[in-house]
């Protein structure tokens, strides 16, 4: 039909010309001759516009056409500014283009967060009604690619990589080799990993729209549901966990808050922007280290459930008995990947539901001293547990096997020499080692002002 019309269109184009010159020579009428030229070439324009629409149907990642609305409409809408939940919905308006992103365990409303288990690192997969979302793919594809496939999934509109370190960014390279992507949004740090640059050339390749993730980013996923990024404004250089992208998904009265491995001091940075925190679920940063999760963000979050990823038996002693703890205290929920494998939490709004019945229960400590100690890994130097990944990982922020120059307490702001009368007061469970001043510093702590470290 379309092509049709474009033939049409393309020929009475010239019959109206040749009428026009025509009428001219012959000092004749010319309104007739100028409505047919105009009407073909309406119908030439209209005819292709439509023929091409068609095409790129069967397309994957076309780029859409500038004036054509029904091409953006399928398209994650794109607010780099402000945030804008009045922003065009996604209507469907035409069934043909939706059917590519539903897959077979999609939700027909509300949202879909599956917390999968790729060991050490993090991934999570949100699904909703027409839109696939992965945050993160671990260290190794293989597993999501396969998950992926599990559910039925074709394509992937959105990847956010929180930051570059292989146990988040190493499994998308297998994904953006495995899935068309649509879109990747990244917090944009250099890093000079084989990892990293491997997934940038990707990027590159496939020409996939690539933005720069900042807080005030945000994204109308579907009509009812909402996604904002929080962090980073500016995005730190000197520590790449504290540039993780943090992401708050809304879907009705249900929030989840995804923050990467962000520490201290980007939940010191996040919590000073005085942005809405409040959430159902709260992905523990950092894979549960003691580095993040402070009491203050903890309380400006305030969630019902905690979802820690971590792999079984990692040499980080991930998660920290502190921050079990901490949840423990606060009443919160706890969930655990290392524990209970791949967690999925579906919500319609109102309510929600995880596929895992009973949350770990962590017995919260009598005898504190005895306590930490047991719980503590034993000293295992080497920063890095898997033999594929370069000594990227993790190198600057797992450093208490190494070594214990300083010391503080998890109930205060200073730092000490362990000599120190202060340090000598802390209780063992509270105490905070650091192997550098810079390190103590980087987690908030500032230098004690009797042994002057
Ligand atoms: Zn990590
Ligand atoms: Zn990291």
């Amino acid at each position: 039909m379309a092509d049709f019309l474009a033939v049409a269109g393309f020929l009475g184009f010239f019959a109206g010309c040749f009428l026009l010159v025509y009428n001219m020579l012959k000092k004749k009428k010319k309104k007739t001759a100028v409505l047919i030229i105009f009407l073909s070439l309406f119908a030439f324009v209209f005819g292709i516009a439509f023929s091409e629409t068609s095409n790129n149907d069967t397309g994957t990642t076309a780029q859409p056409v500038a004036s054509e609305s029904q091409e953006n409409e399928n398209r994650i809408e794109t607010n780099k500014d402000e945030p804008d939940p009045a922003a065009p919905a996604v209507n469907g308006t035409d069934p043909g283009k939706d059917t590519g992103d539903l897959t077979p365990s999609a939700p027909t409303s509300g949202l879909k967060v599956h917390f999968i288990d790729v060991g050490q690192g993090d991934s999570i997969f949100v699904q909703t009604k027409t839109k696939n979302i992965l945050i993160d793919a671990g260290e190794r594809g293989s597993t999501i690619v396969n998950y992926l496939h599990n559910l039925g999934v074709t394509e992937i509109d959105l990847i956010l990589s929180t930051h570059p370190h292989a146990d988040h960014i190493g499994g998308l390279i297998e994904v953006l080799q495995s899935f068309p992507v649509k879109e990747v949004i990244d917090p944009g740090v250099p890093h000079t990993t084989k990892t990293f640059e491997t997934y940038l050339t990707l990027i590159d390749e496939k020409e996939i729209k690539f933005t720069e993730g900042r807080a005030g980013l945000s994204r109308t996923l579907e009509p009812e549901i909402y996604m904002e990024i929080l962090h980073p404004a500016s995005p730190s250089e000197t520590n790449l966990n504290d540039a993780s992208l943090v992401t708050r998904i809304i879907c009705g009265q249900i929030a989840f808050l995804l923050t990467g491995d962000i520490e201290i001091e980007a939940e010191k940075e996040i919590l000073g922007r005085k942005s809405t925190l409040g959430s159902t679920v709260l992905k523990i940063a950092h894979h549960g280290s003691r580095t993040s999760t402070s009491y203050a963000f903890l309380q400006a979050v305030n969630p019902e459930v905690a979802v820690i990823m971590a792999g079984s038996s990692n040499t980080y002693g991930h998660p920290h008995a502190e921050i079990l703890q901490r949840l423990t205290e606060a009443k919160v929920k706890i969930y655990r990947t290392d524990l209970h494998g791949t967690i999925v939490i579906t919500t319609d709004g109102q309510d929600y539901d995880i596929n895992i019945k009973e949350p770990y229960s962590y017995v919260l400590p009598k005898e504190p001293a005895g306590q930490v100690s047991t719980t503590k890994p034993k000293p295992t130097p080497a920063p890095e547990t898997k033999p594929a990944p370069t000594p990227e990982t993790e190198p600057a922020t797992e450093p208490e096997p190494t070594k214990k120059l300083y010391v503080g307490s998890s109930k205060a702001d200073k730092y000490h020499y362990p000599t120190c009368r202060h340090a000598k007061r802390i209780l063992p469970e509270n105490e905070v080692w650091f192997a550098s001043i810079q390190e103590a510093k980087t987690q908030g702590y500032v230098p004690c002002g009797v042994c002057k470290p």
